[in-house]
């Protein structure tokens, strides 16, 4: 193989000869069968067989190789556009040819246009097994990339890694049979088996590479068990914040921080996921955390993807914190340098305890004397450089590693958090605390504003207060921005004598917090804002949500947002504006959170509706790993994967070894994201 091929099968990710094996076919087209020409129906593609008897050029209207074929059934028209003088020798008058292609009724009786075709050499057999097409790059042509995968499987003699209980147990095919059943269907093969990768052994091929996503993630699973991590176990300062705290706990909020009081206070870094649906209380449980740790003599830090949202657990955890003398400092881009060298240099002293901020603390510059816990607010909004550079520096934070919290309102389906988080445990908070009020939604066309205002001044009137969002423009951040500003004008103008204030994404640090503050106290009624109030904004008295444009939003964008109301103990109302017409997909979000308010079976229809790797962001980790398995479809082998792994990795790691190796080759490195 040339330097250049070999690149060019690089980009079809095939590096190994045994990847060629894993290059399966993107569909199959069948030439088992000759039909004979008079029962070829329009619209069917098939094989026919027969001899030349026109071969001629049209010039008008378009320049045209027309060329008749005929068997003993009928004749078929077989036309082409461009063609070269060599086609006018293959196809003369008097040869025998065979033609794949698909077959329409034209003006003139059947006829094909551009078929393949090839000599028919009388005597040869047909083939036995469909014919298979691969995807492929430029350069490189399907005969090419047919013959290559084809060469190694008739070689092929592949070992098997997967113990021939858990086949059996599973009913899956031995891997070779398994391979040369996708490579080489027999003509039986029902086609939507094949096309829905339903077939025994399509679902071996699945099967083994969860499997191998699933080795890779226990494995990370045992290092980390046997990495030490501080012993956080003191529980006087977590006692003196409970009792300090103007609630109880819910139940589900006690077995949250059960599971994670139990883990800190083991010598085994955690690694857990606290999941709960927004306005569930995770912030409580976050706080106890790092009480725990700081009472136990350590550091912790609690990082937000956005300023906004950390500005907020600032604002709800300073309180309570410093009520058990826990000092609190504040990291974030947008301090001023001297600012940002004062809290580093009180951080490398020990003489911060909690360090609150956005991914600020996790550049190089911020060295913790002690840091015990890391907590990470909406984990699944940084990307893998940021998780990534995160790890590093809890690595190198010092000779022991930090515990590990991180917090999601999306709730993520158990099979797809088996599959991407395998490494992590998880806790649910699944119960809201007490005195919430269901919120109506409402789905209004734009063509109704007036009515909506109308509401929005009834809403003050009252004495409640107002969201006004207006959609993320994806593809102009200044337009977006001028959007937030319009409104805002416009509102204050229609609204008055209601106070409306703007809050956005690009406002500086200080007059984004003097607007929330305001809003908070009361001072405004209505707060037009972005989506950067979508997480962590927490005003009770606002009651009423207006979403402008809902239709632009995604279903869990939308859960969020409507989650900033009902916090309170008066009736809340979420009102999404669309404009019409809506698109399927569009319609279908707006009925979701017309009919459920349920965290979880939003999750489970926005996964639907977009595919795990869009769903969890298409910078999660294990994702780039899953090229066969749909974690919907496949759910029953994602916990069979589960076992086996837990099951080899105990008994048979040379096998595991090899399992990894076959599948994964150098890939592993993407799962420790
Ligand atoms: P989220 O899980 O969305 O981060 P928060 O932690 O912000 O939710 O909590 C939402 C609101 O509920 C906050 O105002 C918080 O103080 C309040 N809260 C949390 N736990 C309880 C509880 N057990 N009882 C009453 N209110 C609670
Ligand atoms: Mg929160």
């Amino acid at each position: 193989m040339s330097k250049d091929e070999a690149a060019l099968f690089r980009r079809l990710g095939i590096r190994r000869e045994q990847d060629l094996l894993l290059h399966l076919p993107i569909r199959y087209e069948d030439e088992t069968r000759i039909t004979p020409i008079a029962e070829a129906r329009s619209g069917d593609t098939v094989q026919i067989e027969g001899e030349v008897t026109r071969c001629e050029i049209v010039p008008r209207p378009r320049r045209t190789l027309l060329v008749e074929l005929r068997d003993d059934s009928g004749a078929m028209g077989l036309r082409f556009f461009h063609f070269y003088g060599s086609q006018l020798k293959q196809m003369a008058v008097g040869r025998r040819l065979r033609v794949h292609g698909e077959a329409r009724g034209g003006l003139f009786g059947m006829e094909m246009v551009h078929p393949r075709y090839r000599a028919a050499t009388p005597g040869v057999p047909l083939p036995q097994s469909l014919t298979p097409v691969y995807s492929t790059v430029a350069g490189l042509g399907q005969a090419r990339v047919r013959g290559a995968v084809l060469r190694v499987l008739r070689e092929l003699d592949w070992d098997e890694t997967v113990p021939p209980a858990v086949l059996a147990a599973l009913r899956l095919p031995p891997i070779g049979d398994a391979l040369r059943g996708i490579h080489l269907p027999t003509p039986e093969t029902p086609p939507s088996a094949l096309a829905e990768r339903s077939t025994p052994g399509w679902r071996r091929v699945i099967f083994d590479e969860l499997l191998a996503q699933q080795l890779s993630l226990v494995r990370a699973r045992e290092r980390r068990a046997q990495q030490i991590a501080p012993v956080l176990a003191d529980g006087d300062a977590e006692r003196r914040l409970l009792a300090a705290l103007p609630f109880k706990l819910t139940g589900a909020q006690q077995r949250a921080w059960a599971e994670i009081g139990a883990d800190l206070a083991r010598a085994q870094p955690m690694n857990r996921l606290l999941q709960g649906d927004v306005g569930s209380g995770k912030t409580v449980v976050a706080a106890l955390a790092a009480a725990r740790a700081i009472g136990s003599g350590w550091q912790a830090a609690l990082m937000a993807p956005t300023e906004i949202l950390a500005e907020q657990h600032l604002k709800k955890l300073v309180p309570w914190l410093e009520r058990v003398g826990v000092r609190c400092a504040w990291l974030s881009g947008s301090l001023k340098e001297a600012g940002k060298r004062a809290v580093r240099q009180q951080v490398a002293d020990g003489d911060v305890d909690l360090l609150i901020g956005t991914h600020a603390l996790i550049e190089d510059t911020v060295v913790f004397r002690r840091l015990g816990l890391a907590i990470v607010d909406e984990q699944h909004r940084f990307g893998v450089a940021q998780r990534l550079a995160l790890r590093s520096k809890l690595e190198g934070a010092s000779q022991t590693l930090p515990h590990q919290l991180m917090m999601s309102a999306t709730p993520i389906p158990r099979t797809l958090a088996m599959s991407y988080y395998a490494d992590l445990d998880v806790s649910v908070i699944d119960e809201l605390p007490p005195g919430r009020k269901p919120i109506v939604t409402k789905l209004v066309s734009e063509a109704r504003r007036d009515e909506v205002t109308a509401r929005v001044r009834d809403a003050a009137a009252a004495g409640r207060q107002v969201y006004w969002v207006c959609p993320l423009i994806e593809e102009s951040e200044a337009l977006d921005l001028q959007t937030a500003i319009d409104t805002h004008t416009a509102l204050s103008a229609e609204l008055a004598p209601l106070e409306v204030g703007l809050v956005h994404g690009r406002m500086a640090a200080a007059d984004k917090q003097a607007v929330m503050n305001a809003f908070s106290a009361g001072q405004l009624q209505v707060l037009v804002a972005t989506t950067v109030i979508e997480v962590g904004v927490d005003v009770p008295n606002a009651s009423l949500m207006i979403v402008e444009h809902a239709e632009r939003f995604g279903l869990a964008q939308l859960h969020q947002l409507r989650g900033r109301v009902g916090r309170g103990a008066t009736d809340s109302v979420c009102v999404l504006m669309y404009r019409p017409p809506l698109s399927a997909g569009a319609r279908e979000r707006l009925k979701t959170m017309y009919e459920t308010q349920d965290g979880f079976e939003i999750a489970r229809r926005d996964l639907q509706q977009r595919g795990p790797g869009e769903f969890l962001g298409a910078r999660q980790s294990g994702e780039a790993l899953l090229r066969f398995a749909d974690l919907d479809r496949d759910s029953d082998l994602v916990e069979a994967a589960r076992d086996t792994a837990v099951q080899m990795l105990r008994g048979q790691v040379a096998l595991a070894d090899a399992h990894l190796q076959r599948w994964l080759g150098g890939r592993e490195e993407f799962l420790k994201a």
